[in-house]
């Protein structure tokens, strides 16, 4: 099976990439390839979301595992003291591994379209001036939205931004993604719906407006290419992600270690 190593690039990191792959050089199974099937990486879930985004056109054959160095990641089920286990369940992994689907962003422009995949959220923010915006759910109307922002998360991106703005987490087996607002006006001339939208994976997301100077971003990246941005689309994409998970690490377990005490 061939495999490569992503790490964060932090002293730490870099000591666990070069212990490891001391101990994978025996392992005649394996074999280190820039066309991996299997990708360990090493750090948090940010070095996870760029992981993704170097092999986004390999993601049908690739089966990502990662090892935390720091706080506990929620893309990370091994622990850096977890090397022994990490190399036992290796060549089952792709068995123990999960797909989540990822989210698909189109903005529409006047001169065109084009499309980005998202593994926790696509976001629409205005630092400067109201963002305002038309929030249509499929093709029916929602609102208008006035306020600093609006995100879309997938059920992994929940307990990112998503929470800290006040979404719900989502367990991490539904397929479904969530609209939060970020700083909406809510007066007696503007009204937004004020709670966060958690919709169906069949559904879609339309948001139509004026966004010259809003700031389009996902996950860890921003587009900024100056495109007269009309209108986001953003669904639940067809693509999928393939991570590993320890068959003992359960979700509540997770919330309570990551946010209550660990
Ligand atoms: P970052 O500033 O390093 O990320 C902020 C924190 O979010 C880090 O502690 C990161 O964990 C954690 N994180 C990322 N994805 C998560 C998830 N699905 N569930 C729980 N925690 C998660 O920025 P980054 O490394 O470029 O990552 C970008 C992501 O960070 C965004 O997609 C967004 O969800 C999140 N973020 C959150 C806030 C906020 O809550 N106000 C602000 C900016 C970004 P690690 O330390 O393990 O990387
Ligand atoms: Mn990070």
């Amino acid at each position: 099976m061939k495999y490569e190593i992503f790490t964060r690039g932090d002293d730490r990191s870099n000591r666990v990439k070069t212990e490891l792959l001391a101990r994978l050089n025996h392992m005649t199974t394996l074999q280190l390839s820039d066309t991996p099937e299997i990708v360990i990486f090493i750090g948090g879930d940010g070095t996870f979301l760029r992981a993704v985004q170097h092999y986004i056109k390999r993601l049908q054959e690739v089966t990502f595992i990662g090892i935390h160095t720091g706080t506990l990641g929620f893309f990370c089920d091994y622990h850096d003291s977890e090397l022994d286990k990490l190399l036992l369940d290796l060549p089952t992994a792709k068995k123990l591994a999960h797909r989540y689907r990822l989210l698909k962003l189109t903005r529409q422009y006047p001169d065109g379209e084009d499309s980005f995949l998202a593994v926790n959220e696509v976001r629409l923010e205005n630092p400067f001036h109201t963002l305002v915006s038309d929030v249509y759910i499929d093709d029916v109307l929602l609102e208008t939205f006035r306020g600093n922002g609006l995100i879309v998360a997938s059920t992994l991106g929940s307990s990112g931004y998503n929470k800290s703005l006040g979404g719900a987490l989502i367990s991490t087996r539904l397929e479904t993604m969530q609209l939060t607002e970020v700083a909406t006006l809510q007066n007696n001339a503007f009204r937004s719906l004020g709670s966060s939208l958690v919709l169906t994976a069949e559904q879609t997301i339309v948001l139509s407006g004026q966004f010259e100077k809003a700031v389009i971003g996902y996950d860890h990246l921003v587009i900024d290419d100056g495109k007269d941005v009309k209108k986001l689309i953003v669904s639940l994409a067809k693509q999928t992600i393939s991570i590993v998970h320890q068959n003992n690490r359960r979700y509540p377990e997770i919330l309570r270690k990551s946010f209550i005490k660990d």
